[in-house]
């Protein structure tokens, strides 16, 4: 099935082009079938201008016109302008309301707060999804895996409040409001109910943090009154761990909090290859960044042997929120292409290849006859 269909409320189109309504789809596309689609796109540092270049390549290589405003990020940024989130990317993201991201760096333990977060609250992207879905021939513990993870992306621990009460005691505030929790639970359900998914299963530990966890909770429970076609079910996050371990296809979606998604995204991407191979989006009402799971990979920095896959899969979400439905759907299937021949495979997922060798493949197994897409839901 396809993915990309998010709640109307999410995502007006951007890439520099209006939204549309569906009766104005067909003369839209005439009318700027040969303008390109202006995306801001953030590099970022690490296997980050690996793997970006890697997934601008196969993007270009669709016919698809795209105008790229690349804005740097991070401690590449500061030393190059004073900021770490410079205003012309801020900029440039209110202007084309998508972008394109790779991973950047966050200092451990100290230096400046993580531009991703920033990033993420300055234009309320509310909503982090991460489809967990197998690849052909990558052999995993769990084939057939398809999971659906919906994190909230601007609070919670993350809301990077923190301070030294007297010395060697520090208070870390974990910010939940009823907004944020009733916006990202309405998101899950939305989602679920358009693209015909089962089950929701919101994942907590309110019997600890029963007023902070216990409102996510009670947020999630009332809007699940609103779609009875829609399972829903309730697990605690330790439980959930050894849960998904031990059986993940009895989820079908989790709703979460933002450390719990963040933590669980790691989980389950090894379900299914690895952090190579996961996609995301920070979805907002009037801005969408797409970009991987995975970080920035200071481990395998600049050896060309990152795995461009979840950049590239995340690049695909971005095609369906653009609306290049047939462009995604080439690229998808000259990614399993390549996956089913294994030979042009990077390292993570047991092959030899580069980033850039695994790029120029799956560009040569594009230009074979495409397979027409099944009917989209
Ligand atoms: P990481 O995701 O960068 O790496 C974890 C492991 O997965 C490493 O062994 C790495 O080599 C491997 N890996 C990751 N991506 C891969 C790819 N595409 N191909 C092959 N192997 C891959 O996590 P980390 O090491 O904990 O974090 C490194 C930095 O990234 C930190 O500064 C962190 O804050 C940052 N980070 C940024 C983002 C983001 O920009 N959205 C997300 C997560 C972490």
């Amino acid at each position: 099935m396809a993915v990309g269909y998010w709640p109307s409320a999410v995502g007006k189109r951007g890439g520099g082009r209006e939204p549309t309504t569906e009766g104005r789809e067909l003369f839209l596309a005439h009318l700027y079938q040969n303008m390109s689609y202006r995306i801001t796109l953030i590099p970022g540092d690490g296997i980050g201008p690996e793997v970006t270049d890697a997934t601008v390549r196969i993007l270009e290589a669709t016919g698809v016109r795209f105008e790229w405003e690349r804005c740097n990020a991070g401690q590449e940024a500061y030393e190059k302008y004073g900021e770490y989130l410079p205003k012309d990317l801020l900029d440039s993201i209110e202007r084309t309301r998508v972008a394109l991201k790779g991973p950047v760096t966050t200092p451990i333990g100290g230096g400046f707060s993580s531009i991703n977060v920033a990033l993420r609250k300055h234009f309320e992207l509310y909503a982090n999804f991460r489809p967990i879905r197998n690849l052909p021939h990558i052999p995993t513990r769990y084939p057939d895996v398809d999971l659906i993870i919906v994190r909230e992306n601007t609070e919670g621990l993350y809301s990077g409040i923190e301070h030294e009460v007297v010395p060697g005691v520090v208070e870390s505030l974990k910010i939940i409001t009823e907004k944020a929790c009733l916006r990202i639970a309405r998101f899950a359900f939305e989602y679920a109910r358009k693209n015909k998914r089962k089950k929701i299963h919101t994942i907590h530990k309110a019997n600890i943090m029963k007023l902070s966890d216990g409102l996510f909770l009670r947020c999630s429970r009332a809007v699940s009154k609103e779609y009875p076609e829609i399972t829903y079910g309730e697990h605690i996050v330790d439980n959930t761990c050894m849960q998904l371990v031990m059986n993940p296809y009895q989820y079908d979606m989790l709703l979460l909090e933002n450390l719990y998604g963040d933590i669980i995204s790691d989980l389950c991407a090894a379900f299914v290859g690895g952090l190579g191979l996961v996609p995301g989006a920070n979805l907002g009402d009037n801005a969408a960044v797409f970009e991987a799971v995975h970080g920035s990979a200071p481990d395998i920095a600049g050896k060309n042997i990152a795995n461009p896959t979840a950049v590239l899969r995340s690049s695909l979400l971005m095609l369906r929120h653009l609306g290049e439905h047939d462009a995604a759907w080439k690229i998808r299937t000259a990614l399993e292409k390549v996956y089913r021949q294994r030979d042009k495979l990077t390292r993570d997922v047991g092959g030899k290849a580069g980033t850039s060798q695994f790029a120029d493949s799956v560009i040569e197994a594009m230009q074979s006859e495409p397979v027409p897409e099944p009917a989209r839901a």
